[in-house]
């Protein structure tokens, strides 16, 4: 039998090698120029939409059998190129393995599928008086698993941390056909790696009590009193999510939805408090011995129902550089100077979610045109925050595709180290995700010399990029834009 025979009679309608199909499965949310795609086999010419554990399982058993690389994919929303195919085969599809699967109210827990989608799960744990713990702000759209396998923090981290703090055990289907459960230490290896060893099945997920939230927004002069605050409210029992912009995303914000910026310099601190033990007169106090106000209700209302659309901005882009990493409090002040001293001439929003354990998640938003010539060039640009955030105890947030050479970074060395033993173990063909995990000793050399260049770019191309001023052809600059 063929593999297209075997896929056929093990999938039939599931499965599809049309290329127009195909063409929907060769990219994610990010934005790409098509020189760097031709530089890698990013279209699948198989797409297997799975409907349950065990057509996952049939699946990977069919890609070992014909030697077929496998890329997971949710709902591609992660940007890093992790859902992206790098040389070709098999598009797993796990958007419809979206079952609930049990909810426990007495232990505040829930098992679901992969492909749910975090928004759903949040209503659907309303019934039992649950909700998520944490969620990305893509929460309409993007998957449970497919968080999971990135990594990430965002909705909900000040109090629960990561995603992978809320986790508590998982089923994973390996290449074997054979689909185990992990929990504890055994399934660190699983988080962050992109399905690089293996794909998830089921993820029991630990709830938080669905308390009432109360929305409160704050302004603080600088980034120093921005981050003093943030430490001393990440210590308050009622908060449960802080996330911050500088004025410059609130004067691009308000470009882009044509009304006045909630703030015209310092930063906006947008907090959720759970209702019950919330003491706002005591949060006013602490903003006031930093320097910074509570701001109108309205403006905390609007800040909290609009935490799904962080992107907004790019709207008068008309495309944007993501430049992504976490950086210790103490170090926020000294990354967001050197920030403003290094795009002197670029309208860019920083915004970002404080994380339980003193750190954030910073990403720095910098409008362009992918459209445009020099755009490939210019993407170097989109390396300097995490360059700069680097030199005062800043990391890299995730790997995917486009920054796998980070691999050992964003691990760490134990983790990379017991990665690349699974990896070996379980996957010694690469097929699993190839690209997604770097290290020098897989061979996916072509990732890895892309990867290189990104971060070549920073060193050579940056300062030449950043001398290319951009002239956005819509948009005029506003005034506050790179405070
Ligand atoms: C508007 C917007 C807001 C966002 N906000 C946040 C945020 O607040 N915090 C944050 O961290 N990220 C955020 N992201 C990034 C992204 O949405 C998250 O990483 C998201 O959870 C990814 O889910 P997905 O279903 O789209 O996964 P995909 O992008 O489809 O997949 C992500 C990676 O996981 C792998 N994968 C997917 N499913 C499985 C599986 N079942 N088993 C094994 N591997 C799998 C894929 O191969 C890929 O490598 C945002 C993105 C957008 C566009």
């Amino acid at each position: 039998m063929t593999y297209q025979e075997a896929a056929e009679h093990a999938f039939g309608q599931a499965v599809s090698f049309d290329p127009q199909i195909l063409r929907s499965y060769d990219h994610d949310l990010g934005e790409m120029p098509r020189p760097l795609m031709a530089l890698i086999q990013h279209r699948p010419h198989t797409v297997v939409v799975a409907r349950s554990a065990a057509d996952v399982a049939t699946a990977l058993s069919l890609a070992k059998r014909y030697d077929v690389p496998v890329t997971p994919r949710g709902q591609a929303s992660a940007g890093y190129g992790g859902a992206i195919p790098s040389r070709g085969g098999m598009v797993l599809d796990l958007s419809n393995c979206n079952r609930i699967l049990a909810v426990d109210a007495d232990k505040n827990t829930v098992d679901v599928e992969p492909g749910v989608v975090w928004e759903d799960l949040s209503r659907a744990l309303a019934p039992h008086g649950l909700d998520n713990r944490v969620c990305p702000t893509s929460a309409p759209s993007s998957t449970v698993g497919g968080w999971f396998a990135m990594g990430g923090v965002g909705i909900g981290s000040l109090r629960y941390g990561s995603i992978r703090d809320s986790v508590l055990e998982i089923d994973v289907a390996g290449l074997d056909g054979t689909i185990r459960t992990f929990a504890g230490a055994d399934m660190e290896p699983f988080h962050q790696t992109c399905g690089g060893l293996g794909v998830i099945t089921r993820l029991r997920l630990a709830c938080r009590p669905a308390e009432a939230i109360l929305p409160l927004a704050v302004r603080l002069p600088d980034a120093a009193a921005a981050a003093r605050f943030l430490e001393t409210l990440a210590t308050t029992p009622a908060a449960y999510s802080a996330s911050l912009v500088n004025a410059g995303y609130c004067a691009l914000r308000a470009q882009a939805e044509g009304h006045r910026p909630a703030i015209t310099s310092g930063f906006l601190v947008s907090i959720a408090l759970l209702a019950p033990q919330a003491d706002t007169a005591a949060i006013a106090r602490l903003a006031s011995d930093c320097g910074g106000e509570v701001l109108d209700d309205a403006v905390a209302a609007q800040e909290w129902e609009g935490r799904y659309y962080p992107m907004r901005i790019k709207k008068i882009g008309p495309s944007a550089l993501v430049g992504e990493f976490f950086i210790p409090f103490e170090g926020f002040a000294a990354t967001s100077a050197d920030l403003t001293a290094a795009l002197p001439d670029d309208a860019f929003g920083l915004e970002a979610f404080a994380v339980r354990g003193g750190k954030l998640a910073v990403l720095v938003y910098i409008l362009d045109d992918a459209k445009a010539l020099l755009y490939p060039l210019r993407m170097a640009k989109a390396m300097i925050p995490l360059r700069l955030a680097a030199r005062h105890g800043g990391a890299p947030y995730a790997t995917g595709m486009w920054f796998s050479a980070l691999a050992k970074g964003i691990y760490g060395p134990d983790k990379y180290e017991r990665i690349a033993r699974l990896k070996t173990a379980r996957d010694s063909r690469d097929l699993l995700n190839p690209g997604s995990i770097g290290g020098p000793w897989l061979p996916f050399l072509p990732i890895i010399s892309l990867s290189r260049c990104i971060l070549w770019g920073t060193a050579c191309l940056a300062p030449l990029a950043a001398r290319l001023s951009y002239t956005r052809r819509r948009a005029t600059k506003h005034p506050g834009a790179t405070a």
